[in-house]
């Protein structure tokens, strides 16, 4: 190890950075660059070893009609077309009358895991013997959540083989995303596991799962929607209803289904400062529910009526966590109008459903690169170094061309600064 890098975590960003200047042979421009983009506020506090502020852009989908109320949806997003798709998708289901969102259930669930157990009915026995005393254990670990209308409400076990056995917690965590209340109330258990079945536990901590904290989004747009012509909008929607029927079939197109919807997900979960990694797992996990990874989403043709559903594990919060150290978490809130973790969950959700939906649409008629391209050429031109005032010239002029690439980007974004120095 490079003694450098001895006690780093001590160190303040100006040291961190003087230090891998001189390590990593930086450039004078590199650390303008980094010091330029640090934070003087609480982002050096929130994580370890803080060097710099990475940014990513923050937008609005538009023309969002959820259960008969019009949102708009910040997202934070480096992928030039999601917003765009998702906006086009939400205009279109808004003509049809709009998505219709419901939420299932909001618990979370916990884990606190023995191991070497030798007769699984022996623990069996003894938590279900013991489970109000157990729950009570949890509620005086966080009693501040039982005084907010929530708190533990069952435990279970459950035998995994090879002896090793679950004890599962649900608990309701009201607002909050709940993992650190969680991981208190597991821990508190499993020191009565230890003291008083005398059985050492593996670990304890909360699962990501998020099954009992669904929300599902549906919508229903009568097919002469779909394209000017009749006979065109029922191919469409028989196309969409195909493409979709596929990704419950082939388990390698369903994983890009659902990249699909999560670019929409995932974007309004990082602009409400939830945990994305969580949800991610959580999504992918329930894609696999039944043995096979499939479609998130489904859509049929029935009656002249194109019927999408989504169902999503969406384990967030709208307070705690993140959620008060971002400063703008507070602000997105506010453009969405989130009154509550339910109505957070049901907008998610039907995120998921309209970009779905703008997706395979263009994937099923023009193709997905033409819906792109502007976005696509705009990068193609930013990335050859075209200034704001340039971009949009060059991506212009990068539109006519088949199939352009950096070498003709550079040349053209020549050509116009050589005009422009005329
Ligand atoms: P917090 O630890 O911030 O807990 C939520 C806080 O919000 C509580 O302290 C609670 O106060 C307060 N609160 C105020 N109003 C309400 C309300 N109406 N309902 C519920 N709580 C309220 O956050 P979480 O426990 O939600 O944990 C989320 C964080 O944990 C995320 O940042 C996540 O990244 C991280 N994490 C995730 C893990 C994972 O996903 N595997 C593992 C570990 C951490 P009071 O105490 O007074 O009740």
């Amino acid at each position: 190890m490079n003694a450098a890098f001895s006690q780093f975590y001590k160190r303040t960003p100006e040291q961190r950075l003087a230090i891998l200047a001189k390590t990593l042979g930086l450039s004078e421009t590199e650390q303008q660059e980094l010091q330029q983009r640090a934070d003087q506020g609480d982002a050096p506090l929130l994580i370890e070893n803080y060097l710099t502020t990475y940014q990513l852009p923050e937008g609005v989908a538009v023309n969002f009609l959820v259960n008969q109320h019009e949102y708009v949806v910040p997202m934070v997003t480096e992928e030039p077309s999601v917003i765009a798709a998702a906006s086009n998708g939400a205009k279109q289901l808004a003509q049809a009358g709009g998505i219709t969102a419901t939420v299932r259930s909001r618990l979370l669930t916990g884990q606190v895991v023995l191991s070497d157990v030798r007769v699984y009915a022996s623990i069996d026995d003894w938590v279900a013997l013991h489970q109000n005393e157990l729950l009570e254990v949890a509620r005086q670990a966080h009693p501040s959540i039982v005084k907010r209308g929530g708190g533990p409400q069952t435990i279970r076990t459950r035998d995994l083989g090879e002896g090793f056995v679950s004890i599962d917690l649900t608990v309701d965590v009201q607002s909050a995303m709940g993992a650190n209340m969680m991981n208190t109330m597991l821990e508190a258990i499993a020191d009565v596991i230890q003291n008083k079945l005398h059985h050492t536990t593996l670990f304890s901590i909360l699962s990501n799962a998020g099954d009992q904290s669904l929300a599902t989004a549906t919508v229903s747009i009568p097919v002469g929607q779909l394209a000017n012509d009749f006979d065109d909008a029922k191919r469409v929607a028989k196309r969409i209803e195909q493409a979709s029927r596929i990704a419950q079939l082939d388990s390698m197109r369903a994983v890009t289904h659902n990249k699909g919807i999560m670019n929409g997900v995932d974007a309004v979960v990082l602009a409400m400062g939830n945990d994305w990694r969580a949800i991610e797992s959580a999504a992918h996990a329930f894609a696999v529910t039944d043995g096979q990874y499939r479609g998130l989403s489904q859509w049929h043709l029935t009656d002249n009526q194109l019927t999408g559903t989504l169902t999503l594990p969406l384990p967030i919060g709208v307070v705690g966590g993140a959620t008060k150290v971002l400063p703008l978490v507070a602000i997105n809130q506010k453009i969405a109008q989130i009154k509550s973790p339910e109505e957070l969950m049901m907008l998610i959700v039907a995120v998921g459903l309209a970009q779905n939906f703008a997706a395979l649409k263009a994937l099923v008629t023009s193709g997905i690169q033409q819906g792109h391209m502007k976005m696509q050429m705009r990068s193609l031109a930013m990335s050859v170094g075209a200034t704001a005032v340039e971009t949009p010239a060059l991506t212009q002029q990068l539109m006519k061309l088949s199939d352009p690439n950096e070498a003709q980007a550079t040349q053209l974004l020549n050509q116009i600064r050589e005009k422009q120095g005329e």
